[in-house]
């Protein structure tokens, strides 16, 4: 449920109001003088990042510097398997 601000046209106050569903109402009584001359503001939204949309918006320079280190680990070397594979003809023995 979203919460929305209204200013008070008349004495400036700011009043929460927190609304079921997504249809702001156009405006609320003013906690502070208890008139209805108030407005929506668009208040500042804090809203939470999904873990991907954290990593995209990553510096490119961080994609760089994690696949030069990878490139130096022992996982990088595409002949890692050759090392330790045998033969198929020689695996059957
Ligand atoms: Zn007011």
């Amino acid at each position: 449920m979203p919460i929305y601000e209204y200013r008070c046209q008349d004495c400036r106050h700011k009043t929460d109001k927190l609304v079921r569903g997504f249809d702001a109402p156009e405006s609320v009584e003013c906690r502070a003088c208890g008139g209805e001359n108030t407005h929506r503001v668009i208040s500042r939204v804090a809203f939470h990042k999904s873990l991907g949309s954290q990593l995209q918006d990553l510096d490119s320079r961080y994609d760089r510097m994690v696949d030069s280190a990878a490139a130096s680990t022992s996982d990088a070397d595409p002949n890692r398997f050759l090392d330790s594979s045998i033969p198929l003809d020689a695996a059957d023995r």
